[in-house]
Order: C-alpha cells, then structure tokens, then sequence
C-alpha cells in the first residue's frame, strides 16, 4: 500500500488551486431571477425551514442561505420558473455580512 501511494497519483485536489466540476444534478444554492419574480409569496410558504422572505407590498426577496437545506421544494412550486438550484455552493459570509 505504501509503494503504492508513493507512485500513484494523489485521491486529492490541490485546492484551491484546482476544483472539481460540480457533478450533474448536485444541489449548492438557490438563486431568484428576480426580475421575472410575482412575489406571490409561494415560496416563502413552502420553504421547510422558513429560510424565504418575500414583501409583497415591497417587493423583496431574500433567502437566508444558512437556514436553506437545499430540499428544491420552493424551486417545484414556483409558478413563474424563476428560481434556479445551482450546483454550486454560496459563498462563505463573515458575520457582519449575515447581519445585513
Ligand atoms: S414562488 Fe417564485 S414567483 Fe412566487 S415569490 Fe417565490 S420566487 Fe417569486
Ligand atoms: S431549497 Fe428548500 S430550504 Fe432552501 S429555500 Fe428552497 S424550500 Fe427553503
């Protein structure tokens, strides 16, 4: 085993320098084309974990990316198609971000 691993190539990415491509169909985060967004509020109803928060009368979206379980389901009942799953994961945020 040992002779083995001294010849082999490494199991392991040398990140960041190099990243693996997302595999097809992973789940990382949500995004809202916002632009195409009714705020009917659907969303935010289905969320599981109460991670949309949609004003209508406003007109705003947010999502808590840190309650977000990435379950798809506010993606399924959206009527105007304008919520996307990315493979990719949202970005680390410093405290101060989250509390804005
Ligand atoms: S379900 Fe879709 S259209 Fe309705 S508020 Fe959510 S993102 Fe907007
Ligand atoms: S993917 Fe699930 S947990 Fe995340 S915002 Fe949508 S409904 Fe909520």
């Amino acid at each position: 085993m040992v002779l083995k691993s001294l010849f082999s190539k490494p199991a392991t990415y040398m990140y960041p320098l190099l990243t693996r491509e997302p595999m097809v169909g992973s789940r990382g985060s949500i995004v809202n084309h916002v632009d195409q967004c009714s705020y009917c509020t659907l969303c935010q109803k289905k969320c599981p974990t109460d991670a949309i928060v949609v004003d209508r009368e406003k007109k705003t979206w947010a999502i808590d990316s840190m309650r977000c379980i990435t379950c798809n389901a506010c993606v399924d009942v959206c009527p105007k198609s304008c919520l996307e799953m990315l493979t990719t994961y949202s970005s680390s945020k410093t405290a101060a971000e989250l509390s804005r």
